[in-house]
């Protein structure tokens, strides 16, 4: 999508551009994630200075809806006071200290309180170091080399991961990354999303040597495509039946899309689960847990080798913990009304444009998808690459311009937190009809 660059600008944001402009120099792209660049959709990406609830201002003092909430962390929106306090209390007594602490015990606790499958949890600083350890342990665990994860779902950037992932690997269509090595890459077996057959073969094709099936619980990084009914109580008993483990990655959907996840929304148990994002309150922390007999393998307890300096680090224990701690029945009540009440405006602004689309969602995850002549439901990657992203490129320039900040992308969900007043949603909805009506008169 390069030329995509070329969108006119839609409006001028010189602070940001001069920033951009210096980071471009020392930083390769100019950022420190590739899809905060705006590759997709072009223009300057926006710096923001402060975020307050709904809102975020970027370095030309502009004021935006925040749609992405830190790509889903922020679900009580910037700037909570009550995590802001207990980050403030934690950092009064120092910022890292290299040996155990009590917060590290509390967000454990927490975790294994709110999600059953959880019966142990080793905290880390992000998703990726969460996925990459748990496929060691299920490696360790089960001797076997093989692992299973699905086209389009995103699970860090883990060499052994990296084919067919999604986010910004499916924003920018590689097939795959340089770097990568082919032995690293050749245990992974990718397949189809929503297809149970496909794993069952594999199964078949490959007899005691998969150790894993890796999935999204609920797949946020091809656009939101959820499970269909079934697929992962299929995966659950296709690993069962073959020795192999199932990990469900929660990293997205984990204390979002219920007190205990997607977990919490399906039921289906998995041998170890991943989480990051929400837990972390805005700091990078993140976690892998499960089954004690297996997290039994990991040293100290076992043989399986994982460490990190700055795990369960003080700072970013004390601001998880506040947030879970906040979000109790009502807080996701009110997210999931939130989410409700703004997918069905943009619906009805891109109905009355008459543009085809479909809006997906799991829980409170939703996305848009162009679906141009389809008008069956998005159920794996292929599906959401045939979409008019082209569309979303008008779409998201009129939100933009008109202040309302949404993913920089067509194949990212969009997020929303308990923040999230009338008076924001009145501003989404104020800027929905020129929005689609931009997605209408977009061209390829
Ligand atoms: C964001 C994400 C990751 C990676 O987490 P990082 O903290 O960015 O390394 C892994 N899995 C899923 C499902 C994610 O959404």
């Amino acid at each position: 999508m390069a030329e995509a660059n070329n969108t006119p600008y839609p409006y001028e944001a010189p602070v940001s551009q001069g920033l951009f402009d210096r980071a471009s120099v020392v930083t390769p792209g100019g950022v420190n994630s590739p899809v905060r660049a705006f590759r997709a959709v072009g223009g300057t990406p926006r710096f923001m200075v402060s975020g307050t609830g709904p809102y975020l201002t970027d370095a030309d003092g502009r004021e935006y809806v925040d749609l992405v909430c830190s790509w889903g962390p922020m679900i009580l929106g910037h700037s909570h006071p009550e995590v802001i306090a207990a980050v403030q209390e934690a950092v009064s007594r120092g910022t890292s200290f290299g040996t155990p602490g009590e917060g590290e015990v509390a967000l454990a606790e927490e975790i294994v309180d709110r999600i059953a499958p959880v019966e142990q949890v080793r905290l880390v600083s992000s998703g990726t170091e969460a996925t990459m350890s748990a496929i060691r342990l299920a490696r360790g665990f089960t001797g076997r080399a093989k692992v299973i994860k699905f086209a389009g779902c995103y699970h860090g950037h883990v060499d052994a991961l990296l084919a067919a992932a999604g986010s910004g690997v499916a924003t920018f269509g590689l097939p795959d990354t340089p770097g990568v090595t082919g032995a690293q890459a050749g245990d992974t077996i990718v397949l189809p999303y929503n297809d149970i057959e496909a794993v069952r073969a594999a199964f078949a094709a490959h007899p005691g040597e998969i150790a894993c099936v890796i999935t999204e619980a609920s797949p946020g990084n091809m656009g939101v495509v959820p499970p269909r009914d079934g697929f992962n109580a299929g995966l659950k008993a296709a690993c069962q039946e073959n020795g192999a483990l199932y990990i469900s990655d929660e990293v997205m959907t984990g204390f979002r899309t219920s007190k205990a996840g997607w977990f919490g929304v399906d039921g289906v148990v998995p041998d170890l689960m991943t989480f990051g994002k929400v837990m972390g309150g805005g700091f990078p922390a993140a976690a892998f847990g499960g089954r004690a007999d297996v997290m039994a393998h990991l040293a100290p307890a076992g043989p399986v080798y994982q460490a990190g300096t700055l795990s369960g680090n003080p700072i970013a224990t004390a601001a998880g913990l506040a947030q879970l701690r906040l979000l109790d029945d009502a807080a996701y009540a009110k997210v999931d009304a939130v989410s409700e009440q703004l997918r069905s405006l943009v619906s009805e602004a891109l109905t009355k444009e008459g543009v085809a689309h479909r809006v997906q969602n799991a829980s409170n995850m939703f996305s848009v998808f162009f679906t141009g002549s389809s008008d069956e439901p998005v159920k794996n990657y292929d599906d959401a690459k045939g979409q008019e992203s082209f569309r979303f490129t008008g779409f998201f320039h009129s939100m933009l311009e008109q202040g309302v900040y949404l993913p920089p992308s067509a194949f990212e969900s969009w997020f929303v937190s308990t923040a999230h007043d009338e008076r924001a949603i009145e501003r989404v909805a104020a800027a929905l009809p020129a929005a689609a009506r931009a997605a209408a008169e977009a061209t390829a």
